[in-house]
């Protein structure tokens, strides 16, 4: 079986894990402090709070902008559905803006027809890896006083114009979940430049408590539990040191696949934006508009078959059951996103992927495609 993706994880990284559990502090110690300043330093931020998931961040985030019941955010049906969740946990509603075809990221040019006067913010991803228009976005936000939220869970280590993913909202996040660029089990990292915005999340993250001169037991506001542990933080302070590695050698993967696939005229596959280097999440293919979703769900079936863990990134935000249900979505509303939604297919990518198996893989998926002729 070759999987769909495997976490890079060292024997230096393991032993750093046991050097925390042999201490006694395995919470609030000084490997969160220093992740924290490694990521702020990473993303270029002034300040970088720990979280436990990428999904707590993206939380955190909503309530340190204010954002409430009756206010609208304008976000991506095509993403993973923590980066509409968000907005819901905090009874504000997502409003959604189509993708463009070419970088499957939020089309600024759809945004401004969606702006209400119940909009307060644009929340937008960085798809698989690629970075989104932030020059278009910050633009639009500026001229319309909205906040912008950055959710860059997807893109540590990507670049537009030389700037790194993460740094260009109000406030940013990464998350850590075993299939990205960089893990700790689970955890998740909020950027921002801005001290009101960092003193909320942080002490919103640990149960409303105020940080500076507070007893344990004093409560300023209402909080979470959503520490990150020193145990986790200290695999993620190893991770960043092999950041260039991890980096390298993800690229090495994600060349050989173009290198392989490029000439099957049946798919198109996925390339940066322009100015931009992406350090690739996952890597997805597209099938050509002539083929339908149950020609994909053929294919997926057959790969899964042959020992092949595939997956379809992703299924749209807004057609999930839960949607559906709560807000009457329908297949239609959002056509491009649906579209590429029903051809997309992500194979096996990971750091320590090895070129016979890439073959595998790609043998596999040239037979998947004569199959649906
Ligand atoms: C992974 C991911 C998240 C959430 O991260 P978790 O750590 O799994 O909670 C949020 N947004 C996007 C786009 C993601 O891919």
């Amino acid at each position: 079986m070759i999987p769909l993706s495997s976490p890079d994880i060292t024997n230096a990284e393991r032993k750093a894990v046991l050097e925390v559990l042999k201490g006694r502090t395995l919470s609030l110690g000084p490997r969160l402090k220093e992740f924290e300043e490694r990521m702020a330093k990473f993303a270029k931020r002034k300040y970088a709070v720990g979280v436990n998931s990428g999904t707590s961040a993206l939380h955190l985030i909503v309530r340190a902008l204010g954002i409430q019941e009756g206010d609208e955010v304008i976000t991506t049906p095509f993403s993973f559905i923590a980066s509409s969740n968000c907005i819901l946990y905090e009874k504000a509603k997502p409003v959604f803006a189509d993708i463009e075809e070419k970088t499957l990221n939020i089309d600024p040019k759809k945004i401004e027809e969606k702006i209400t006067r119940k909009t307060k913010a644009i929340l937008a991803v960085d798809i698989f890896g690629n970075p989104a228009d932030w020059d278009a976005i910050l633009r639009i936000a500026k001229k319309h006083n909205l906040r912008v939220i950055e959710d860059s869970a997807e893109a540590l280590g990507s670049l537009r114009k030389g700037k790194p993913c993460g740094s260009f909202g109000d406030a940013a996040l990464f998350a850590f979940y075993p299939n990205k660029q960089v893990t700790t089990g689970e955890g998740g990292m909020i950027l921002t430049d801005n001290k009101e915005i960092a003193d909320l999340c942080r002490s919103m993250s640990n149960q409303g408590r105020a940080f500076e001169g507070s007893s344990w037991l004093e409560h300023v506001r209402l909080g979470y539990n959503y520490r990150m542990s020193d145990i986790e933080c200290v695999l993620g302070i190893e991770q960043l040191k092999r950041m260039q590695e991890l980096t390298k050698k993800r690229k090495l993967v994600f060349d050989l696949y173009t290198k392989k696939l490029k000439s099957i005229p049946q798919i198109t596959l996925l390339s940066a934006s322009k100015e931009c280097s992406a350090n690739w999440f996952v890597y997805v293919i597209q099938l050509a508009k002539r083929y339908t979703r149950a020609d994909r769900d053929s294919m997926l079936s057959f790969l899964k078959e042959k020992g092949i863990q595939c997956s379809t990134y992703f299924q749209t935000i807004h057609l999930q059951p839960f949607y559906r249900q709560s807000f009457g979505y329908k297949p239609g509303m959002f056509p491009i996103a649906e579209s590429v939604s029903d051809r997309t297919i992500s194979l096996p990518f990971f750091n320590n992927l090895k070129e016979k198996d890439i073959d595998i893989v790609v043998k596999t998926l040239k037979a998947a495609l004569e199959r649906i002729q």
